[in-house]
């Protein structure tokens, strides 16, 4: 069924039912959830920090390892203009949809931590997070805010205290395998949930863009709620093409009011 075809309310309805009929139900959230924080997708051209860069460049494991300081000289911005950004509707919906028990988790693409900030709990974040660095050599972490204080006080890539090597953002660059526990957790989740509700991913991105057909395959069922189309379009059984927050603060006004017809 399309959404194009019926009213929000009706769609959300129909969602909202879906939603209370699963058992098992998982989130899958790309770049687009967290565009209406303020945070581009940078596959989109032209926008904010990626608008004169290539992102395949200079987030690049290679980039890191050729030349630290300059690569930190771009990611620095990138975690500088991350870390005052608040989740939107659409994380609280979430949050809020795990709370009430009918979310058992996200899995996410994004570095960013707004889920966590919105009050998940169960976050899969398959690309790592802007949380922590990490020392290549003797593997300690150090906290966003103090990488930031570094970045501030020298230019260049901040350093380990103990072994001065530049430290790495604990976020997977091109070039990077994904974490083993997370993509292994991630495919536990997808296979064992009877519904994945996709929202602001074009689900174009290998490994992640598997996930909604290991749930299809495990014979689970598939909702997406993002602009533009995705691969998955003609298997989901809701496709709800409107801005995230607004879709889903309609399904939890739906779910508030299970007996309004519209
Ligand atoms: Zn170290």
């Amino acid at each position: 069924m399309r959404a194009g075809s019926r009213s929000r309310p009706a769609a959300a309805a129909e969602l909202a039912a879906i939603l209370c009929a699963s058992t098992r139900a998982v989130a899958l959230t790309g770049a687009g959830i967290s565009v209406p924080s303020g945070i581009p997708d940078f596959r989109t051209p032209g926008t904010g920090l990626w608008a004169n860069v290539d992102p395949m460049e200079v987030a690049h494991i290679g980039a890191f390892r050729s030349d630290p300081d300059r690569f930190w000289g771009f990611y620095g911005e990138r975690f500088a203009s991350l870390v005052d950004k608040r989740p939107n509707r659409a994380h609280e919906v979430l949050a809020e949809l795990e709370r009430r028990g009918l979310l058992r988790g996200v899995v996410t693409q994004n570095v960013d931590r707004l889920h966590r900030r919105a009050g998940s709990v169960n976050v899969v974040e398959v690309h790592g997070s802007i949380d922590w660095s990490v020392c290549p050599e003797c593997g300690g972490r150090v906290a966003l805010e103090q990488v930031i204080e570094m970045t501030r006080r020298h230019a260049g890539a901040p350093e380990c205290a103990a072994c001065v090597a530049p430290l790495k953002p604990d976020v997977v660059l091109f070039g990077e395998l994904l974490p083993e526990a997370a993509m292994a957790e991630a495919y536990s989740l997808a296979s064992e949930a009877d519904l994945m509700l996709c929202v602001g991913s074009s689900l174009a991105v290998h490994p992640v863009a598997s996930l909604p057909a290991v749930t299809l395959e495990s014979g689970g069922r598939v909702v997406i709620v993002t602009e533009g189309p995705t691969p998955y379009d003609r298997d989901a059984i809701v496709k709800l093409d409107g801005d995230v927050a607004v879709e889903l603060d309609a399904l939890l006004a739906a779910l508030d009011e299970p007996l309004s017809e519209s």
